[in-house]
């Protein structure tokens, strides 16, 4: 079976469980996880920031940076499709008691600055008053649209002359630095803070980071354990997700598959699929999607369900050149 489900189903390589096995580790609630503070040193040197903590899921990350820049009450502005809206089970809600204000983002699912201002509201007797601005890059639900640094850059700058500050959900944040061809640290310097998971195309198997200044990072750490992120000997868990920090490059491989992927399935009869921009291919399906899904799979090839008539292929570094020749064939037998 050839899974193109997520780019989260990657197995650790042997490199990865060699890693965790001799990972020297500690009691990371008392900052004592050598592995942990070595993965946080590095992530923090690869974003740009002053600090970055160790969070388990990307969820997590999202929800505890939501919670450490917003007050109980407030509103959050954020695109009409992120995740962080969309499939985090209302956790703004639940986790900050904030109610999110969604921005349509067209397409590309890029805020501009005039829609800040728009969305933005002032506190006052009637009116809670907006919090934060949570920015998504590379766009999950948008077919892993790259947002070029700019254009954060421009929604950020605005957020920040109204007094807003920003976080970045930058889950596939090192695929948008590779279709962009920058590094990462420039897609993050306008934002105050970032999520970037390591277990997404980068193959880590858990965890994710969170990233920006030191006195942030520190209040966000209490937050983590709120949410009961508190982890012990995480250096199990940090050391393949160091490893992991070193494959940004590997991700422009994924990227061209996608492409490869993307131009033969747009071929096929009763499906039409745009150009990726990244390594997440949406193909819009004439039959409903759910049924050619249920085909694919039984030719050899897993997709997800993105709407009604909409399917989503992901590639990533268990598929290499030949699965994806064998995907594309079996999905035309499908179709
Ligand atoms: C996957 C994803 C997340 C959540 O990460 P998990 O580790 O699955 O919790 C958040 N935001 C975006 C844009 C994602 O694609």
């Amino acid at each position: 079976m050839i899974d193109l489900r997520s780019d989260t189903v990657t197995l650790p390589s042997d490199e990865m469980r060699t890693a965790a096995r001799d990972a020297p580790v500690g009691d990371d609630v008392y900052h004592e996880d050598p592995t942990v503070n070595e993965l946080q040193r590095r992530a923090a040197a690869v974003l740009g920031t002053e600090a970055a903590l160790f969070v388990p899921s990307g969820t997590m990350g999202n929800q505890v940076a939501i919670r450490t820049h917003t007050e109980r009450g407030q509103e959050l502005l954020c695109e009409r499709e992120s995740h962080v809206y969309k499939w985090e089970l209302g956790g703004i809600v639940q986790h900050s008691g904030v109610q999110p204000r969604t921005i349509d983002g067209g397409e590309r699912g890029v805020i501009a600055p005039e829609q800040v201002r728009e969305g933005y509201i002032e506190e006052d007797l009637h009116r809670p008053g907006t919090g934060l601005l949570t920015l998504e890059n590379t766009h999950n639900s948008r077919g892993g649209r790259a947002i070029a640094p700019e254009r954060i850059a421009a929604a950020a700058e605005t957020a920040h002359e109204l007094g807003l500050p920003v976080h970045l959900d930058g889950a596939r944040l090192f695929n948008a630095a590779v279709a962009h061809d920058v590094e990462v640290r420039e897609i993050v310097e306008p934002v105050d803070m970032v999520l970037a998971c390591l277990s997404k195309g980068l193959g880590a198997p858990v965890g994710s980071v969170l990233a920006g200044p030191e006195e942030t990072i520190e209040a966000a750490r209490r937050h983590r354990k709120l949410f009961g992120g508190g982890m012990r000997q995480a250096g199990m868990i940090a050391a393949p997700a160091i490893r992991a920090l070193e494959n940004r490059d590997r991700l422009g491989e994924d990227h061209r598959r996608a492409d490869r992927l993307a131009a033969a399935l747009d071929r096929i009869d009763g499906l039409s699929v745009e150009p990726p921009e990244t390594n997440i291919v949406l193909a819009e399906t004439d039959r409903p999607a759910e049924a050619l899904l249920a085909d694919c799979e039984s030719e050899g090839v897993q997709g997800v369900q993105f709407g009604e008539h909409t399917a989503r292929f992901c590639t990533h570094w268990d598929v290499d050149d030949e699965d994806i020749d064998a995907a594309i064939a079996a999905v035309e037998r499908a179709a």
